[in-house]
């Protein structure tokens, strides 16, 4: 996308995400920059009637006005200046709103693709410092306007100026059109040069800023990893801290102290090479002016109005140069997020609402399937009905495709060949909703919030407290969750609340257990439910299984055979295929790879 598409884009983006910003960005613009001349016009005007011996009741009159006026700008301006910076600074939260929506409507898929997990990566930096992307865009924008606009009113005021010389009250050298165009030319070849050597030093402000950020992130990252609970453990033992500190140094002073300071004798060179060229183009206006106002040529009043103004356009054009180099800086990142928003879903849900009232019948009818980027099948021509009501267990090596026999079932992916069929019916067809509420998943990898208890177990903000305690009972961590400080309004972890609870492994697992519980669907799935826990635990957990399930549908996937043992029909996964299906004992009559799992696993436990 072109620069100007995107400078659009950007600006119906900040439109979109608040109504307010643009206009009242504009009128702080446009008041900001008569905020100086309203000095300068009132102090000349006060200076001729002076001179010219007014009447006091008029000098009065305009001493009351420029209090007033300057009353009001003062407040409107300082009002617009808070009320923008904040709405500013909040775009980068609405953005993220916006972010967070569409990861939770990606496709699953897109979570794992490299490219948008470093999209994600760069937003999340850039997103660490507030003055990123639309914010930035914003103030630049402000000081854009002001500085173009400062110049404009200046100019404008100063054209009588140059008008004077042209009128000829003398012979000598300052009467001469000649000058008057050598003024403007100066006006001109600085007005260049400030901008040229702006935009070379915010080349150098990005470079230095790129440093920092990069020394930043090496600096954050071992900070976390020295202050991280887990690793430190290692760090100690390992005494890692002289390996990391020695890196620390290194950083800090070859790359990190060397280039910074490369950077900053450029800046300053370009930074006094500007003030030297402005107090040399500002003494020679001066000089033309005060000796205009030597000869007579205009009053005093007139002299401190064109000398101001001369001021304001110095300012008003570094202003303006001081924003050139930046959209630089804007452009990448603001792409970036809108990379982000644009992600494609692949995944098209039906409108076909499921009807369970009958029951239900699951059918994998030659599924294979690929995880995207990559060459192995992770399930190949698989094969399987599950009815109603019906105990699965699905037993198999690691990398032999459980886990994605999962993810299949639930939609998380689509298959690259064959369908799966609820009730005959393509799963495609039906709702996000309907597939949503088939399931409860315990995946191996679960994941509990920072939230409260009863947050993450309703995963809502509506929480049954009855089914919540059944459902902590039923996953035994009832009597855990009554003895903490609020019982279920008590936060996890630390994140969000500081008073929050740190939960061992084996809690969490059981957590994530009474989630899929209180979310009371037709099927349970358990992806190794109980690899956190303890053997009493375990075993608690196992035999209470029956009571989870009750009469539902329920998946159940165990390195542990033996865990099995209630399930009615055993499925078994081996190099990404279904190989054998049956009963325990008729697996293992078949003597195939059920049997070899079998005995393997019973040399090591007495079962
Ligand atoms: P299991 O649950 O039986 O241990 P999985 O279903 O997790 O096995 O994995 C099956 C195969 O797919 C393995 O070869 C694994 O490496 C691969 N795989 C699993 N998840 C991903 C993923 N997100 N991206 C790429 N490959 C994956």
């Amino acid at each position: 996308m072109s620069k100007a598409k995107m400078i659009k884009r950007m600006y119906r983006e900040v439109h979109s995400l608040d109504r307010r910003l643009l206009p009242t960005t504009a009128v702080q613009a446009v008041i900001d920059s008569i905020k100086p001349f309203i000095n300068i016009y009132f102090s000349a005007r006060l200076i001729t009637l002076l001179t010219q011996k007014a009447n006091t009741k008029e000098i009065i009159t305009n001493i009351a006005l420029v209090l007033g006026i300057n009353i009001v700008i003062f407040f409107l301006a300082s009002f617009l200046n808070n009320y923008n910076e904040n709405h500013r600074m909040m775009l980068l939260d609405l953005e993220n709103k916006k972010v967070e929506e569409k990861l939770y409507n990606a496709d699953y898929a897109l979570l794992n693709d490299s490219v948008f997990k470093e999209l994600l990566h760069r937003h999340e930096e850039a997103g660490k410092s507030r003055w990123a992307r639309l914010p930035y865009f914003m103030w630049t924008t402000l000081q854009f306007t002001r500085g173009v606009l400062t110049t404009i009113i200046s100019f404008i005021i100063i054209i009588p100026l140059l008008k004077v010389g042209f009128v000829r009250t003398g012979d000598t050298f300052f009467e001469r059109p000649l000058f008057i165009v050598t003024i403007v030319a100066a006006i001109a070849v600085m007005a260049v040069v400030i901008l040229i050597v702006a935009s070379k030093i915010n080349k150098s402000y990005l470079e230095a800023n790129e440093k920092y950020a990069e020394l930043d992130r090496i600096f954050y990252s071992f900070i976390d990893i020295l202050g991280d609970y887990k690793t430190g453990k290692e760090i100690r033992l390992y005494k890692e801290q002289n390996l990391i500190d020695g890196i620390a140094t290194q950083k800090i002073l070859t790359d990190g102290e060397i280039t910074l300071r490369k950077i900053s004798m450029r800046t300053a060179k370009s930074s006094s090479f500007i003030a030297i060229l402005g107090a040399l183009v500002g003494f020679g206006m001066y000089l033309f002016i005060g000796v205009k106002g030597l000869f007579g040529l205009f009053g005093i009043g007139s002299l401190v109005l064109y000398c101001g103004s001369f001021m304001q356009i110095i300012s008003g054009i570094m202003m303006f140069a001081n924003t050139l180099g930046k959209l630089k800086e804007i452009l990448p990142l603001a792409r970036d997020y809108f990379k982000i928003l644009e992600a494609e879903s692949t995944m098209i849900y039906g409108n076909r609402e499921l009807d369970l009232s009958n029951g239900f019948e699951i059918e994998f009818n030659n599924v294979s399937f690929k995880y995207p980027k990559n060459d192995n099948y992770a399930l190949k021509h698989i094969n399987l009905k599950i009815s109603n009501g019906e105990k699965l267990a699905v037993v198999g090596r690691n990398g032999s495709g459980k886990t994605t026999f999962i993810k299949l079932l639930c939609r998380l992916y689509d298959v690259d060949e064959g369908e799966i069929l609820i009730n005959g019916i393509n799963i495609k067809e039906y709702t996000r909703d309907s597939l949503n509420n088939l399931y409860s998943v315990v995946f191996q990898d679960y994941k509990i919030l920072s939230l409260t208890v009863a947050d993450n177990i309703s995963a809502s903000d509506e929480c049954d407290n009855a089914k919540l305690y059944s459902a902590l009972e039923k996953a035994n961590i009832k009597a855990r969750i009554e003895a903490m400080p609020q019982k279920e309004k008590t936060y996890l972890y630390k994140d969000l609340d500081k008073s929050g609870v740190e939960i061992s492994g084996g809690e969490a697992q059981k957590l994530a257990l009474a989630r899929a519980l209180y979310k009371d669907s037709p099927i349970v799935i358990l992806d190794e439910p109980t690899a956190a826990l303890d053997p009493i635990a375990e075993n608690e957990i196992y035999s209470r299984f029956n009571s989870f399930v009750e009469n539902k549908t329920a998946i159940y996937i165990s390195h542990r055979l033996s865990s099995c043992a209630f399930c009615d029909r055993i499925a078994v996964f081996d190099n990404a295929e279904l190989v054998e299906t049956g009963t325990h004992n008729e697996l293992i009559s078949a003597n195939g790879r059920y049997a070899e799992l079998w005995n393997a696993q019973a040399s090591y436990y007495l079962e």
